[in-house]
């Protein structure tokens, strides 16, 4: 049998800084568990433009490709706000996204005990919440055609299409259904089919995939805008909801900080099924390469850790591996220990990205 097959890129900012304490994790299970990963690791970014002139070359596009998962950690910085548009870091995300065509992001709004304040009204409210938010991340209104700013008389009209085909709405269906059997059997749809004829269309498909392929999930739909209201006051009400792009987009924002800092917040971005029935898929932390604090060792490493986490679940079926990570990151917070950007005991002074990392490895 071959090793499961990892490539990492760790980027710019604080991406280095926090992918290795991955990299700590990741020979921890090598020594300990005898679970060895090919890993390999290369450029993106800002980091990949002053070494090659691109944010992402062809060999690492075509090396993500072949592997079993990437793991990403964050790209752009100051540094690279003057280039142009075609070779900013950011394109080499966008350039593996499209290329991987990741159509499925996976957004987990996940409250840690330690985190939540029990002396307030949230804590009831989010106080062991664990649901997962999936958008819809290549098509809709971000990508439809026509788009533009166009000349009617004598006023500019900007213009853009929300737009979706059966195809796209029956394929991110089927990844909902497909994590929701994996968790606690029960997906809700959010849509404007009241207003939107791609809404009516959404909640068509996701019914007859549903119907023919999923019956024993509990599947329900709601309005996004009534959702993002009963996301606020009872969150735990949901378990799986899938959604499109920009409803996706604002409402696993909202999700995410219901729970807790940018620095916590894991995400994974899938594709279609790879020879081996797993997706193709790309990990990353939620928060960008935050140049305010990169260098000085006080980035929060847990988001990337629990990046790896579903990586671990989603692409190396080690479920019982990924509650174990899950578990030593609560277990260490329960500790108190506590990077610069989370709240944390009066008087304790916060530690460094490093130590926290070790204290996880320890755990
Ligand atoms: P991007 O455009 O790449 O998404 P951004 O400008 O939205 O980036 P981030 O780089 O995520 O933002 O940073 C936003 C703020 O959150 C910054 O003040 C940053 O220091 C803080 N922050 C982000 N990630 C972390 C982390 N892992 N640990 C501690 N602080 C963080
Ligand atoms: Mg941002």
């Amino acid at each position: 049998m071959t090793n499961p097959s990892l490539l990492i890129l760790p980027g710019d900012g604080i991406g280095p800084e926090v992918m290795a304490e991955v990299r700590k994790i990741i020979d921890w299970y090598g020594a300990k568990r005898g679970m060895v990963f090919d890993v390999s690791e290369d450029l993106v970014g800002g980091c990949a433009y002053d070494a090659h002139g691109t944010p992402l070359t062809d060999e690492t596009m075509a090396k993500a490709q072949e592997v079993d998962a990437v793991l990403l950690g964050a790209v752009g910085g100051p540094k690279y706000d003057k280039l142009d548009f075609s070779v900013k870091p950011e394109r080499g995300l966008l350039r593996l996204r499209k290329e991987m065509d990741l159509y499925a992001n996976l957004r987990p709004a996940q409250c840690f005990d330690a985190l939540a304040d029990f002396s307030s009204l949230k804590a009831d409210v989010v106080g062991g919440l664990d649901i997962m938010i999936i958008r819809e991340l290549t098509s809709g209104v971000y990508f439809g055609e026509p788009r533009g700013i166009i000349k009617e008389g004598n006023e500019r009209v900007g213009i853009n299409t929300q737009r979706y085909t059966e195809s796209e709405i029956a394929r991110v269906a089927r990844s909902a259904f497909e994590l929701a059997r994996k968790r606690n059997n029960k997906v809700c749809s959010m849509e404007k089919a009241n207003v939107m004829e791609s809404g009516v269309l959404w909640r068509d498909v996701v019914q007859e995939i549903h119907d023919a392929e999923y019956p024993d999930v509990e599947l329900s739909h709601m309005y996004a805008d009534a959702g993002a209201m009963q996301l606020t006051r009872w969150p735990k009400q949901f378990d799986v909801i899938v959604t499109d792009n920009l409803f996706g987009d604002l409402l696993s924002d909202l999700a995410a900080m219901l729970t807790g800092s940018l620095g916590m917040l894991p995400s994974a971005s899938l594709g279609a099924p790879m020879a081996n029935g797993r997706p193709k898929a790309l990990y990353e932390p939620v928060h960008g390469s935050a140049p305010d604090i990169a260098g000085q060792g006080k980035a929060n490493p847990i988001a990337c850790i629990l990046s790896f986490a579903m990586a671990l679940r989603y692409s190396f079926d080690q479920g019982a591996e990924a509650d174990r990570l899950e578990q030593a990151v609560e277990a260490v917070l329960a500790d108190g220990l506590r990077t610069a950007d989370l709240i944390g005991e009066e008087g304790r002074e916060p530690v460094s990205t490093a130590e926290m990392g070790d204290a996880i490895v320890a755990k």
